[in-house]
């Protein structure tokens, strides 16, 4: 990028948006580690995802500058000329909203993870527009932990048979589960059973070892009950407009 070579990035030139990300992102990295420390875990053992929705290209240009290498998103008519406005930045786009089968193949443009798989008909949409694109997928299974529709989400007792189903498809890999935790139940509980649904899940497919949760407010309870992966918006960029 730049020809300055060594150390931290410029706090100077990155602007007053850029030194408030970086304040933000320094606040939840301590909190990540400080989460793992208190469980055990390694602090690699738990990676960070920024969750860039409903904020510009500009922000994820400056996260990059500021080391996050993967990010989130969930509406593909958005997501798709974020990723690529920033295509040479050599990211992880991670795809975590609900997904209509009509857009699988524009989101497989894109997309490197796919979060949100929760019916067979999904599967078979990705597999056919990595296909057209040349390229393999990550999935991860959704899963509901109440059942609740709105979220979406496979139930519990339908992940061995997505699971088989993306193991099955040659241009998408399986790569664990994700959840986000319901409002009913409490975020611990709903995360212990997720981490318990990606361990019955390896017994079959043990490569799948990804298990995606914990947001802003609850990434400690997440990284308690083992997630590798965390999704982080606001914390990171600030509050949300309402547009979803
Ligand atoms: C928006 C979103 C997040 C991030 O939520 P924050 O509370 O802003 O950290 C995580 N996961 C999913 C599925 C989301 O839609």
């Amino acid at each position: 990028m730049s020809s300055r070579s060594s150390g931290a990035p410029d706090e100077q030139a990155l602007g007053p948006r850029g030194e408030e990300l970086a304040d933000n992102l320094r606040t939840v990295r301590r909190r990540i580690e400080a989460a793992c420390d208190a469980a055990g875990r390694p602090h690699d053992a738990v990676r960070l995802i920024v969750v860039t929705k409903t904020y510009p290209a500009s922000d994820v240009r400056l996260l990059a500058r500021l080391g996050v290498r993967e990010v989130g998103e969930n509406r593909d008519q958005e997501a798709a000329p974020k990723a690529e406005a920033c295509a040479d930045l050599g990211l992880t786009w991670h795809y975590i909203g609900q997904l209509q089968t009509n857009k699988a193949r524009s989101v497989a443009a894109y997309a490197d993870v796919v979060q949100s798989v929760d019916r067979p008909r999904l599967v078979a949409a990705l597999d056919a527009g990595a296909a057209r694109h040349e390229r393999g997928l990550t999935c991860l299974i959704q899963v509901s932990l109440d059942g609740a529709p709105g979220r979406g989400g496979a139930l519990p007792a339908d992940v061995p048979e997505l699971a088989d189903a993306i193991a099955e498809s040659p241009h998408l890999t399986l790569g664990g589960v994700m959840t986000v935790a319901p409002l009913a139940v409490e975020a611990a509980r709903a995360f212990a059973e997720l981490a318990e649904i990606g361990t019955r899940l390896r017994g079959t497919h043990p490569a799948a070892t990804m298990v995606s949760a914990g947001m802003s407010n609850d990434l400690e309870q997440a990284v308690e009950a083992g997630a590798t992966h965390v999704r982080i918006g606001t914390a990171v960029l600030g509050a949300r407009r309402l547009l979803r």
